[in-house]
């Protein structure tokens, strides 16, 4: 008999953002595919499940579908997830579905954790219809016209936004569609979450003056916005970089190990970029504040 094909949903920053049926799949599957082996180590780890994995990313995914699909037609049970978040969206994982349908195979999805219901619910935004639209183009033309496509839907629209881009987003959007309220959600789930609402003009001021840092979505009011709730440009704070008083780096350190399942190195690196500072910088600073707590009776 074929084995099944789970769709598993993983945190997209907080680890305890895992189901139990999320947990108790990947124990019982014969095999995890996953886009990144030691990401996903880490994640298994701090639930202490080990498992076979096999890799399964944007660069292997047609010959790894067709491999996985034997696997799953000889009986093997098997996960997908992705670094972050829903497999398939804005992810690897389409080739696989579309080979296991066309085999006969049983797709199960197991619903949790993604990027744009979570910023859609947090947004403020009208939530009953929205439109999804993954990333803008790099190219400014084909950002302006994707973003044209779009001008006339009554819907929140949502968008997947890089660091280095949104600045361009942020501008474009209000040329094409005018000066809408709309929210930048950054670090979902993570110490420094934020949503930072305002109109359009705003957020584009923002971004002149202040790097956008950190995993972000942006979302735009629909063509037709009455339900508006935020004049002005507010950010709900939690997320601003956090002030460098004496004692915090290590507690801060600590607690995105904690909360997103990092070792010392990564949480070094997270926390030194929202402070603007460098990792060795960050590193020295947490030496310091560890020989001061030793130096104290
Ligand atoms: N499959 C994922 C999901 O279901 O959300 C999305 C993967 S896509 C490659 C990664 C993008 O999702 C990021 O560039 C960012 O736009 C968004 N994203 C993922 N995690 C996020 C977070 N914690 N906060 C804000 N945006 C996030």
């Amino acid at each position: 008999m074929a084995g099944t094909l789970y769709l598993v949903a993983t945190p997209i920053g907080n680890l305890e953002d895992i189901t139990l049926r999320a947990l108790r799949v990947l124990r019982e599957v014969d095999l995890i595919a996953c886009e990144d082996t030691r990401r996903t180590r880490k994640l298994l780890a701090s639930h202490n499940i080990s498992k076979p994995m096999i890799s399964y990313h944007e660069h292997n995914e047609r010959e790894r579908a067709r491999e996985l699909a034997d696997k799953l037609e000889a009986g093997a049970n098997i996960a997908l997830v992705s670094d972050a978040g829903t497999p398939l969206v804005s992810d690897p994982g389409f080739h696989l579905v579309k080979e296991a349908i066309l085999r006969d195979i049983t797709v199960t999805p197991l619903p949790g954790p993604s990027a744009i219901t979570t910023a859609l619910v947090g947004s403020g935004l009208p939530a009953g219809e929205f439109t999804f639209a993954g990333f803008l183009p790099a190219r400014r033309s084909a950002r302006r016209a994707r973003l044209r496509e779009f001008a006339e839907a009554n819907q929140t629209l949502i968008f997947y936004e890089a660091p280095h881009r949104v600045r361009e987003s942020l501008r474009d959007a209000l040329d094409v569609l005018g000066d809408r309220r709309a929210v930048i959600a950054r670090e979902l789930t993570k110490l420094h979450e934020d949503f930072i609402r305002g109109r359009l003009s705003e957020l584009a001021g923002r971004a002149e003056h202040v790097t956008l840092k950190g995993e972000m979505v942006l979302l735009i009011a629909p063509a037709v916005d009455d339900n508006q709730i935020r004049p002005v440009l507010e950010s709900t704070g939690a997320s601003e970089p956090a002030p460098q008083t004496p004692g915090s780096i290590l507690k801060e350190v600590e607690q995105v190990m904690r909360d997103e399942g990092l070792d010392q190195k990564g949480a070094l690196k997270r926390v030194a970029r929202s402070r603007g500072i460098t990792r060795s910088e960050a590193y020295r600073a947490v030496l310091a504040e560890k020989a001061e707590a030793a130096r104290k009776p």
